[in-house]
């Protein structure tokens, strides 16, 4: 047997994978009618949404297939990967790559595949959806094409499992989903070098608020400050929530002087801001700031935001309510 060809940019690939963060879960609805659909409509004993890992495929759903995942070595859907297209193997007993495959001549007794990759939004191929026959078959162009068109709802499943990454509390991007953005415009600078820049925020003396008000007070301010940014911001900014009272800001096409601007401009404005609580009382809060430019020496996300860190922590050293640029940093 053939060694499965590995795809093309495979750690990247990988990358993509992991940040779906959807391998080992629990089975979810949306993918398990999307396989009785393929069963039902191509009308095959096997189907499976297929995810392929360093050294496995896992199914995020299948049926016929009575495994949960199956070791890379015998996967179909790997090379479907590979190919980066719809593959299809019509008698897999007459194909040198798979005859002698144990799932071809074990269970469950695959002998025809037809697959279609499945991408992320950012264009990696992380999995296949495929279709299995006991039987040898050739899959005509129309059920090609269908399968293609089950896999792009597969695929928007993905991208609604993105949009849940928002945190419910502040509307801001979940710490995970943040970097993400963060690691795609670190490649897009790469790839074009447009500049970027990155901006740490922290609550001053937030204990302070918790402390005298309660924590469901500051509850609301933490609800507040973040949609105040997001009623200000420009569209293709994202915000993030890393920690508690820690929001993160990723302003693309911004080099850090103009970044700085627009802070200044949102920190005089949050300064100015009355928050009701809850209970009535009205307070104003105030925040600290770190702005770091993308530069050529930056090469992990790590590195950029310990360069907007050290420039938050000058400006709460400096008295806080105040924005500092890494480029004033003394190197
Ligand atoms: P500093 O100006 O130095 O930032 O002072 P600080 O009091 O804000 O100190 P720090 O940032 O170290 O502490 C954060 C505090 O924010 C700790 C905790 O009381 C509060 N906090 C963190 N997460 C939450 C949350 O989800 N809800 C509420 N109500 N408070 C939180
Ligand atoms: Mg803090
Ligand atoms: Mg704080």
């Amino acid at each position: 047997m053939t060694e499965p060809p590995l795809a093309e940019h495979e750690n990247e690939r990988l990358a993509a994978l992991y940040r779906l963060d959807i391998l080992d879960t629990p089975p979810e609805e949306p993918f398990e009618h999307v396989i009785a659909l393929v069963r039902s409509v191509l009308d095959v004993p096997m189907a499976a949404v297929s995810l392929v890992d360093k050294d496995r495929q896992w199914f995020k759903a299948q049926e016929g297939l009575n495994a949960s995942e199956t070791d890379r070595s015998v996967s179909f859907c790997t090379h479907t990967i590979a190919k980066d297209e719809p593959f299809s193997v019509p008698d897999a007993l007459e194909d040198p790559r798979f005859s002698t495959n144990s799932l071809v001549t074990g269970e469950p007794g695959i002998r025809s595949y037809a697959g279609v990759p499945l991408r992320t939004h950012d264009g990696f191929a992380v999995g296949a959806l495929c279709a299995m026959d006991r039987k040898p078959r050739r899959f005509t162009d129309a059920e090609m094409e269908m399968l293609a068109n089950f896999a792009r709802i597969v695929e928007n499943e993905f991208a609604l499992r993105r949009m849940a990454e928002q945190d419910s509390m502040t509307g801001a991007l979940t710490r995970r989903a943040f970097w993400d953005q963060v690691r795609h415009e670190m490649q897009r600078y790469k790839r074009h070098g447009r500049p970027c820049s990155l901006v740490l925020g922290d609550l001053d003396h937030f204990k302070h608020v918790n402390d005298t008000y309660g924590h469901p007070a500051g509850d609301a301010v933490l609800t507040e400050v973040p949609s105040l940014v997001l009623a200000t911001k420009r569209t293709m900014d994202v915000l993030g929530r890393l920690g508690g009272e820690e929001f993160a800001l990723l302003l693309p096409d911004t080099e850090e002087s103009d970044g700085f601007r627009a802070v200044e401009r949102f920190r005089k404005l949050l300064a100015g801001h009355e928050i009701v609580l809850p209970s009535g009382e009205t307070l104003r809060v105030t925040a600290s700031f770190g702005i770091a430019g993308l530069t050529p020496d930056i090469l992990t996300v790590e590195a950029w935001m310990k360069r907007a860190d050290e420039a938050l922590y000058r400006a709460k050293r400096a008295g806080r309510n105040r924005c500092e640029c890494a480029a004033d940093e003394p190197r």
